[in-house]
C-alpha cells in the first residue's frame, strides 16, 4: 500500500491525491492572445460537452517550491506559450479547475451510496438548498457553489467550527473506480429506504449497502446511515418528538436531539435487519450514527421541506474538523 504523504492534497473532483508542486496551471490569457487548446484529459473525466480551454503546462518547478513555504501567498506563472501571468491551478490527474485559494482550505471530501442512484443528486440539491436557509444563523457561515464541484465551500465565522474555509466535496461511492482513492474520504453517507426500517420492503439490498461500505472503507471514515422518505412515516414516530422535530444545533453541532433520534432508529434497525448485523456495525464500524431525512421539497405537517437533511452531515462535518481526521 502506497502510504500517503502528509503534504498531500485531495483533488475535489476525481480524489486523486498529489503535491502542492505538482499542480498544473491553465491560461487565462484571452483566445486571441493564447489559443485555447483541446484538453482531452479534462473531457475524459468531466461529462460536459467538449470545448477548448486555456491551455494547461507545469509551471517552474523553483518558482513553486519558493512560494509553497508561504502556503497563503497566490502562485502566480507565466504561460509558457504566451507569458501571460496566470495562478489558475488545476489536478495533475483530471485538469478540473482547482478553487482559487485550495492549497489554504481544509478539505472534506464525502461519499455518498445509496441503492437508488438518483438519490446522491436529490441529496446534494436539497442539502445545498436547506443550508443557504439556515447558514447566517443556525450556522454562523456562508456557503458558495463551486462551478464543476458536487459540492461547496463553507466560510465560518466565529462558530464552533472557527474561523476558517472549509471545501466539502462529495463522491458517489459506486462511481470511484480507483480503490486507492477512497482512502482520502473523511465521511460517507449510505442512504436507505425508510420504508426498510418498518419491514415494508425487502432489507437484503440495503444490507449490503452498509456491508460493503464497512468493506471499502475507510480509515476511520465517519460514517452516518440515513433513512429517506422518512415523510410517509412520520406517524410511526408520533411519541418522539425528536425525530419529528427539526435539527437544534444550540448545544452546538454535537447535536444532542441528532443522537436522540439515532437512538430512536436503533431499536427499529434492530428489528428490521437483526441484532447480529447491528453488533457488526458497531464493533466493526466507528464512529457513526444513524439518522432520519426527507429529501423532498414539501410542506406536509409536521415536516417541514428537507426535514433533518442537514442533520448527520453536519455530524459528520463537525467530527472531521474537530478530531482533524
Ligand atoms: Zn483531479
Ligand atoms: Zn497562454
Amino acid at each position: 500500500m502506497k502510504l500517503k504523504q502528509k503534504d498531500s492534497f485531495t483533488c475535489p473532483f476525481c480524489l486523486h491525491s498529489f503535491l502542492q508542486s505538482e499542480a498544473l496551471y491553465r491560461c487565462v490569457a484571452l483566445p486571441q492572445i493564447c489559443r485555447p487548446e483541446q484538453d482531452d484529459i479534462f473531457d475524459g473525466f468531466f461529462d460536459v460537452a467538449p470545448e477548448k480551454r486555456g491551455r494547461v503546462f507545469e509551471g517552474q518547478s523553483r518558482q513553486i517550491r519558493k512560494l509553497s513555504l508561504s502556503s497563503f501567498q497566490t502562485t502566480q506563472v507565466k504561460c509558457d506559450m504566451c507569458a501571460t501571468k496566470t495562478n489558475a491551478q488545476v489536478c495533475p490527474h483530471c485538469h478540473g479547475d482547482l478553487p482559487e485559494d485550495f492549497f489554504s482550505m481544509v478539505h472534506v471530501p464525502f461519499a455518498l451510496q445509496a441503492d437508488n442512484e438518483e438519490v446522491p443528486n436529490l441529496f446534494v440539491a436539497g442539502l445545498l438548498e436547506k443550508l443557504g436557509k439556515i447558514t447566517g444563523h443556525d450556522i454562523q457561515a456562508t456557503i458558495e457553489k463551486v462551478p464543476l464541484m458536487n459540492g461547496f465551500i463553507f466560510s465560518f465565522d466565529k462558530s464552533s467550527f472557527g474561523s476558517k474555509r472549509v471545501l466539502v466535496s462529495f463522491h458517489t461511492l459506486n462511481n470511484i473506480e480507483n480503490e486507492e482513492n477512497k482512502k482520502s474520504l473523511k465521511a460517507a453517507l449510505v442512504f436507505l429506504e425508510a420504508t426498510t426500517l418498518f419491514g415494508d420492503k425487502d432489507v437484503s439490498f440495503a444490507y449490503k449497502d452498509i456491508e460493503n461500505i464497512s468493506n471499502d472503507l475507510m480509515s476511520g471514515a465517519i460514517l452516518g446511515i440515513n433513512f429517506y422518505n422518512i415523510d410517509d412515516y412520520y406517524g410511526y414516530f408520533a411519541k418522539t418528538s425528536a425525530v419529528v422535530d427539526s435539527p437544534d444545533f444550540r448545544d452546538g453541532y454535537q447535536n444532542l436531539c441528532g443522537e436522540y433520534v439515532s437512538q430512536e432508529i436503533l431499536t427499529l434497525f434492530g428489528a428490521a435487519y437483526g441484532v447480529n448485523f447491528l453488533r457488526q456495525i458497531r464493533q466493526n464500524i466507528k464512529p457513526w450514527r444513524f439518522g432520519v431525512c426527507s429529501l423532498r421539497d414539501n410542506h406536509n405537517v409536521p415536516l417541514a421541506s428537507y426535514h433533518r437533511i442537514e442533520d448527520l452531515f453536519l455530524w459528520q462535518l463537525h467530527y472531521v474538523l474537530e478530531k482533524g481526521i
